[in-house]
């Protein structure tokens, strides 16, 4: 019987625009092992959006009192919002060996990286400033104030690309889908996961 690896833990972070949920999403589709994990945000739902599913959309008081309990993983101030990643979203999914994404900024990879030094963490960006900004402006969910505030904050988080493991340029879709499954799968066969998981196999050509 092949032993039961852990699964690996991902973050993907990325300026707003450049592609991430739609990113997850398909890889969700093409991969059962892996799951995404539902933050904790105070933002206000998009429509569309619902709560459990998108995000936990909660208070500000109730996000301050998980904090206190020593709930979260990680949690930031992004914008004007507190998001923060419960420790039960990922933990018993990585235990029953499924790969866990996290769709977080860089102050929560900041965070994960030195809790979970393993962790394997990917940068995507735009192809360019104004693929960049159309995106923003197509969503159509947001007023002009807010999207010009967006472009602001994206030039801040791609500031900080060079502190991931692996930078994927989202320019043809079904490209950069390749890349992040080549990603996703590649690590389950780095040799540490591998010697458990064959570790049958292994003895038995060696015997
Ligand atoms: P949005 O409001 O567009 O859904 O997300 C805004 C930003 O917050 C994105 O960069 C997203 O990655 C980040 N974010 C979402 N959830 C979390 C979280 O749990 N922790 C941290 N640190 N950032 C998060």
């Amino acid at each position: 019987m092949p032993h039961q690896n852990r699964g690996n833990l991902f973050i993907l972070s990325a300026p707003s625009g450049a592609g991430k949920s739609s990113l997850i999403k398909a890889l969700l589709e093409r991969q059962d092992k892996v799951r995404v994990s539902v933050s904790h945000t105070t933002r206000a739902p998009r429509p569309g959006e619902n709560n459990g599913e998108h995000y936990h959309f909660v208070s500000v008081d109730e996000f301050k009192t998980l904090i206190n309990q020593n709930d979260f993983f990680e949690w930031a101030q992004v914008f004007d919002n507190y998001y923060g990643t419960s420790k039960q979203a990922i933990e018993a999914q990585l235990a029953a060996g499924i790969d866990v994404f996290l769709d977080i900024d860089w102050q929560g990879a900041r965070q994960v990286r030195e809790l979970m030094p393993e962790v394997k963490t990917i940068f995507i960006l735009p192809p360019s400033k104004q693929a960049l900004e159309e995106r923003l402006n197509s969503r159509g969910q947001d007023s002009q104030e807010v999207i010009a505030s967006r472009m602001e904050q994206a030039k801040s988080e791609c500031s900080h690309y060079n502190e991931f493991d692996y930078l994927l340029v989202n320019d043809d879709f079904a490209t950069a889908l390749n890349e992040l499954e080549h990603i996703v799968v590649a690590a389950r066969l780095e040799l540490k996961k591998q010697q458990l998981s064959q570790h049958a196999l292994i003895a038995e050509l060696l015997k």
